[in-house]
């Protein structure tokens, strides 16, 4: 099985969720089984009692789970029904935690966030997936959040658990203009620059800009954040959500999510699909 996590570097709302959904559609397109998990970094056990003003719909799944709206673009994009086993919150882990601790189950041992909640939140990604060929899992927030640390240092020590080839860490960040029309690498140099101090190393970047990245650009980006120059994609601006999954089909994500994951061979011919 394979996972792709995805990360957000420099703001929220830039569009992380669209582009992980992106992403699965095209592989699903591609004829594999696609699943998806949300992580939010929040206290609340789930979204349910959230004010939609602040955040958004409260989306509700067919289990009656309610959920952060993404997973209503996960189940749109990749035409997939899920659980509420697809929300891993901060709140649902510790609560877990806190009443295996309490039932005795710990038997003696500090609990504590590394391993009790790492170890939680690594099962509850695995469970997620299981049945799918890809799993595809958005950390909510931005990298450096304080509330983000147990979920990255969990998705640190999943890649250490795993086969180099089955894992591929998508980070997405802002490329902004600047007034003399430049777009400007700096805020993805130091969200990546953040994201390293953690120990996780992205494969691929995502850089979200009104326009498509320049040449020039995404050379700046792979030399500063050492990834090769094709791993790097842009994700503009666009009239119509349900248009990126074939902006950054254009740039080649799809083929390149592939390749990095040895799926070629595992492809259903198109006449399966
Ligand atoms: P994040 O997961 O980073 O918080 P989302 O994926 O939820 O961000 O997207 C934030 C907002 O930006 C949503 O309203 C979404 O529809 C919009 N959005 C995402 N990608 C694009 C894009 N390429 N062009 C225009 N709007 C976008």
């Amino acid at each position: 099985r394979k996972f792709i996590f995805v990360t957000g570097g420099v703001m929220s709302g830039l569009g992380k969720g669209i582009t992980a959904a992106s992403t699965g559609r095209l592989l699903s397109n591609a004829g594999f089984d696609v699943t998806a998990v949300k992580i939010d970094p929040y206290l609340n056990v789930d979204a349910g009692t959230m004010n939609p003003y602040q955040h958004g719909e409260v989306y509700v799944l067919k289990d009656g789970g309610e959920v952060d709206l993404d997973l209503g673009n996960y189940e749109r994009f990749l035409g997939v029904d899920m659980t509420s086993d697809h929300n891993v919150t901060t709140g649902k882990t510790y609560q877990h935690v806190i009443q295996k601790e309490r039932a005795g189950d710990y038997l003696g041992k500090t609990v504590q966030i590394i391993p009790h909640v790492t170890d939680d939140i690594k099962r509850r990604v695995r469970e997620a997936a299981e049945g799918s060929d890809v799993c595809i899992i958005e950390v909510g927030g931005t990298v450096g959040d304080i509330e983000g640390m147990p979920f990255l240092e969990s998705l640190r020590q999943f890649a250490h658990e795993e086969d180099d080839g089955d894992i591929l860490f998508t980070h997405v960040t802002l490329v902004p203009y600047s007034k003399n029309g430049e777009q400007k690498t700096k805020p993805t140099q130091h969200s990546v620059k953040e994201l390293r101090s953690i120990g996780l190393q992205p494969d691929i970047l995502v850089g979200r800009s009104p326009d498509k990245l320049d040449p020039e650009t995404k050379e700046k980006i792979a030399l500063f954040c050492d990834v090769p120059t094709e791993a790097v994609f842009s994700n503009p601006d666009v009239e119509d959500i349900y248009h990126v999954p074939l902006m950054v089909e254009e740039e080649g994500l799809d083929e390149y999510v592939m390749e990095r994951l040895n799926l070629e061979e595992e492809a259903l011919p198109p006449a399966e699909r």
